[in-house]
């Protein structure tokens, strides 16, 4: 996530804070020491920490049991508004989204309810945090309230990620994720709204009903996409006719040879072999860094994506994200038959969006 800055580890997972996190923290202890000096600024302070410390268990829980599931956590960020795990993808299994999804406020309840026993059993209530409640007894309501919120049936929170698994468990996944869409914009609209005219402007509540209404919008359109294509094979998809350039080919002639055509990306080849593959784009970037009589292989990937004519689209698709390769050849027995390329991926989602797939 831009504007963020990593300030350590939690079992190897990277957790950062945005910048508008520390501006945060800086305007609580600004409001606290005008409105009661500098013990409450710094009560104040204390305070938010530790409630995003508390924020930063309940996403390691969600993140944790995801991983459990084979899912790569790419960090933990700890936004104004909240913490976000970046997860690589969703535990596709219903019951495994459920299950990851339920840890988080699960995490949060466990640790109001030792924060329970401190104040109650123990009698240790701790310092008082704004001046007037204690520190424990005020992150022990706090607690119990992220436990609750989060637990709102809103998509994509973690409420709404237990209703779409449960939803899943008697329809199609892409009919439970827009059903779960569906009920978290609305719900999201309600949240907005109470925060403009029920609670006074509450700038917080509209910023999160902004993010829950979006997120909701981005994550069904990811998951429609995804089912498209899932549908479709790389053989099918792929660009069967198309040229290749030779890797000792000066960059200006190639240049001219692939603004002729329709064709965007090239394998490289030297004799029959591929030995790596270019975009129109490199050849633009190396004909203005390099000049024009360096050569193809010199601004080539050397990093080629090969998949076989089966190999679904989702597939194809995660292999070109995480690979960074630009395009991915279609190879059958020792043959490379097509290519697969950026604009594959769009020509099928126009073509789905058109009518019914065709089949
Ligand atoms: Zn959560």
């Amino acid at each position: 996530m831009g504007g963020s800055v990593q300030i350590g580890r939690l079992f190897g997972i990277p957790v950062r804070l945005h910048i508008t996190f520390l501006l945060l923290v800086a305007f609580i202890g600004v409001a606290g020491l005008m409105s009661g000096g500098p013990s409450k600024a710094l009560w104040s302070m204390v305070f938010i920490v530790a409630l995003f410390a508390c924020v930063v268990v309940h996403e390691l829980a969600h993140s944790l049991v995801a991983r459990s599931y084979g899912v790569r956590v790419e960090s933990i960020t700890l936004l104004p508004i909240g913490g976000v795990a970046s997860m690589e993808e969703m535990p596709r299994r219903p019951a495994e989204e459920g299950m990851m999804a339920i840890a988080g406020p699960a995490a949060s309840l466990a640790i109001a309810g030792a924060l329970y026993a401190v104040v109650h059993l123990i009698g240790y209530r701790g310092p008082m945090a704004y001046g007037e409640r204690p520190l424990l007894v005020m992150l022990m309501w706090t607690n119990v309230m992220i436990a609750g919120f989060n637990l709102l049936p809103a998509f994509p929170m973690d409420g709404g990620r237990v209703l779409r698994a449960v939803l899943a468990h008697y329809m199609d996944h892409v009919r439970a994720t827009d059903i779960a869409v569906s009920l978290g914009q609305g719900l999201a609209v309600v949240i907005g709204l109470a925060g403009i005219f029920l609670l006074n402007m509450n700038i917080w509540l509209v910023l999160i009903a902004i993010f829950i209404f979006l997120g909701a919008g981005q994550e069904g359109r990811q998951v429609r996409t995804q089912a498209v294509l899932e549908r479709v094979s790389a053989g099918q998809a792929m660009i069967r006719r198309f040229e290749t350039l030779d890797r000792n080919a000066p960059l200006s002639i190639a240049l001219a040879y692939a603004t002729q055509g329709y064709q965007h990306d090239f394998p490289v080849v030297e004799g029959d072999m591929i030995v790596g593959v270019v975009t129109r784009q490199d050849l633009l970037t190396g004909l203005h860094t390099l000049g024009p009589h360096r050569t193809v292989g010199e601004v080539m990937t050397t990093n080629v994506c090969q998949v076989p004519p089966d190999a679904n689209m989702a597939d194809v698709y995660r292999r070109l994200a995480q690979g960074g390769c630009g395009v991915v050849l279609v190879r059958e027995h020792d043959r490379i038959i097509g290519l697969v390329t950026p604009e594959s991926f769009r020509d099928q989602l126009v073509a789905s969006s058109g009518g019914p797939a065709a089949s």
